[in-house]
């Protein structure tokens, strides 16, 4: 891609143009102008651009911020380097790399659409917003990025970064999730972006919204839009974008069995590939009051039981308050004839995806050098 014409033409040209009002008309310009002095240009994935590569990367990179996703997206890229290493490798293996990130349905869905891709498109991602839009886990943001960013071609983005700047930028105070303002800020995003330079305009107004109009404390005076931007303007920054009106979440409670045998191995039971978790590894979840009775019916001897340090995990429709209780068995060998449940050994753990309060109770374990 060569973009050296309109690169020059902007460095020509001095962003000195600005009103009071929204300067609609030069938003691109401007942006554009500071992300090439300012932009990242070094994230792993704005190497070697591909559409795979592009793909993987904001799938991550949905509702997770940069510095997280990078170690997991070398990881997985190193793992499965291509569409078709994806597509065939076994889901354990691909929710293993996703472990830890949260979300799980995005490392399903990226899974189902590499297999979609290999049959439907001969392992190469089709690059329309149409076609992207037609795969699993692929929304119109996402859609948007891997078309503007792979083909530099007019195509919008609007995910939660760029809904943050421009509801600031138009001092839109009304919750992005609502249907009506979404479809207010899709029809910015469209007159704001670019016929030209739209790969490098894609990248820019993702990271203007990462590392200078942040959620709390965004660096204004290094903004290229200080002189338009409404809410700054109006020195109401914290109004915008409106919040998401306030509900309780429910609690809900489980009880966690953490089964372990001499060999200090775990045992782990492999949740339903649909719902919560689904596809994970995760420890038999039981009623507490009916602890006594299913113990008795285990195909294991309990040896001891105790229970360990409770802790809330949150969701993001409940909170759970999660009772892990280690039992110790000293035959387990009918469980390791099903093949729902596993004994994960600490010294050589198996390459499959666990749950984050799986993963926390492990880390307990191995201080108890259980
Ligand atoms: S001026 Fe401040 S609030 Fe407005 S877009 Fe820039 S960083 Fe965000």
């Amino acid at each position: 891609m060569c973009f050296t014409t309109a690169h020059e033409k902007i460095l020509a040209e001095p962003i000195s143009s600005q009103t009071d009002q929204s300067d609609v008309a030069t938003f691109a310009p401007r942006l554009l102008h500071w992300f090439d002095n300012f932009g990242r240009k070094d994230l792993p994935w704005q190497q070697n651009i591909t559409p795979y590569r592009v793909w993987v990367s904001e799938i991550m990179l949905q509702q997770t911020q940069v510095t997280t996703v990078i170690p997991y997206f070398q990881r997985f890229i190193e793992t499965f380097p291509t569409v078709t290493a994806l597509a065939h490798a076994d889901q354990d293996s691909v929710l293993h790399q996703w472990t830890g990130l949260g979300y799980y349905a995005r490392a399903r869905n990226l899974h189902k659409a590499a297999w979609q891709i290999v049959t439907d498109f001969n392992g190469e991602l089709p690059l329309t917003v149409d076609e992207l839009t037609a795969l699993p886990g692929i929304g119109r943001s996402t859609a948007g990025a891997i078309v503007a960013i792979c083909k530099d071609e007019f195509a919008v983005i609007l995910d939660g970064n760029v809904k943050r700047v421009l509801s600031r930028y138009f001092a839109i105070d009304r919750w992005p999730g609502q249907t009506s303002v979404t479809n207010e800020l899709w029809q910015h995003a469209k007159e704001l972006t670019p016929n030209k330079r739209v790969a490098h305009y894609t990248q820019a107004i993702m990271d203007l919204g990462a590392t200078l109009c942040t959620r709390s404390n965004p660096d204004c005076p290094a903004c290229p839009f200080t002189s338009d931007c409404l809410a700054h303007q109006s020195d109401s920054i914290e109004s915008y974008p409106g919040k998401k009106p306030k509900k309780t979440l429910p609690t809900k409670t489980t009880c966690m069995l953490v089964i372990t045998n001499h060999d200090g191995e775990i045992m782990l039971e492999k949740r339903p590939s649909r719902g919560l978790w689904g596809g994970l590894w995760s420890f038999p979840e039981i009623n507490l009051a009916d602890i006594d009775r299913l113990l008795a019916d285990l195909p294991v001897v309990p040896h001891i039981k105790r229970p360990m340090q409770a802790f809330r995990h949150t969701f993001t429709h409940f909170h759970l308050e999660i009772t892990p209780i280690h039992v110790q068995v000293t035959a387990e060998e009918q469980m390791r004839r099903q093949d729902k449940f596993c004994w994960y050994s600490l010294t050589h753990p198996p390459s499959i995806g666990l749950t984050r309060p799986v993963t926390r109770i492990i880390e307990s374990l191995k201080e108890t050098h259980v």
